[in-house]
């Protein structure tokens, strides 16, 4: 079974450098590493592989300046190989355009599924992997938190506000898999090592066969208008035990519907 996991390299949230005040996008000039968010779907795709007891996990990753740090890490946690496409047209791509290059990419690796974040940890949209869907004329399943592939169909736990979707797809299909549900492997000395000779194949528009001038600033359809400092949070509400607390706590808790 093949299955691929795209994966976003990002600004280190630590360290996340700045907007551009001219097209008010993140500059990615420094390193970029591995999304946590994308880190989900790489654990997932490699239970998968292991159940079936065969196949493989590729990435895909859509970049500027060839960046390969974070795809390293997703290749030492255990994928087999990566398509990375970056090309100086693409500076600008909005959602659609990146997965119109995504699914271009996805398609030269021949899945049996497809695995994506629901939404990136940075400029998120939450809208890329159901658009990798239609483009490739594909199943798509959302906030999947429990996957299961039997002969051909996938049988995924989609997470909802009550509690879970039980939902049967033939495959390929797209499945965007929600943060927190796997616990995600640290790479060992060994995955780092080997990840160093692994493949990552670097390609370019042409070699995809997109037209420059369909992605990037030529082929954006969105625009950001306005950027604004995120509001800073609210200070958490403390509450002192007068005997209470725990029935205080528990009507907190129930208001969040987390119990
Ligand atoms: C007008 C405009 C200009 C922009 N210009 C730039 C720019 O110059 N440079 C720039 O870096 N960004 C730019 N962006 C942001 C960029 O479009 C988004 O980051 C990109 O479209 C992905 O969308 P998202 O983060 O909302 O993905 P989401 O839909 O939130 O992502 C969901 C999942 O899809 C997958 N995914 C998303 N993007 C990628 C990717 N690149 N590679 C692999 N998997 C991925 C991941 O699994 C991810 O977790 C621009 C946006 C707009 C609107």
């Amino acid at each position: 079974m093949i299955v691929v996991v795209c994966v976003k390299q990002i600004p280190d949230p630590a360290d996340p450098g700045a907007l551009d005040p001219e097209t008010r996008t993140l500059r990615r000039d420094a390193k970029l590493i591995l999304d946590e968010s994308d880190s989900y779907g790489v654990e997932m795709g490699l239970q998968l592989v292991d159940a079936a007891g065969e196949g493989e996990v590729r990435l895909v990753s859509m970049v500027p300046r060839g960046e390969v740090s974070g795809l390293r890490t997703a290749l030492a946690m255990g994928a087999e190989s990566a398509v990375l496409v970056s090309d100086e047209a693409l500076a600008g791509s909005d959602a659609l355009s990146t997965a119109k290059v995504l699914a271009r990419a996805i398609q030269r690796c021949e899945p049996d599924l497809v695995l994506t974040a629901t939404e990136s940890s940075d400029g998120y949209t939450g809208t890329v992997p159901v658009q990798i869907a239609e483009l490739l004329d594909l199943p798509s399943v959302t906030f999947g938190k429990e996957i299961v592939v039997t002969d051909g169909v996938a049988t995924v736990k989609r997470q909802t506000e009550d509690g879970y979707d039980e939902i049967e797809c033939p495959l390929p299909a797209v499945v965007s898999v929600t943060a927190g549900v796997v616990e995600p492997r640290y790479p060992s000395f060994k995955g780092i090592m080997a990840a160093k000779n692994k493949t990552v194949d670097v390609l370019d528009l042409a070699e995809l066969g997109i037209d420059p001038g369909t992605v990037g600033w030529a082929g954006a359809r969105q625009e950001i208008t306005d950027i604004a400092e995120a509001p800073a949070r609210d200070a958490g509400e403390i509450i002192v035990d007068e005997g209470d607390a725990h029935e205080r706590i528990l009507a907190f808790l129930d208001d969040l519907k987390v119990l």
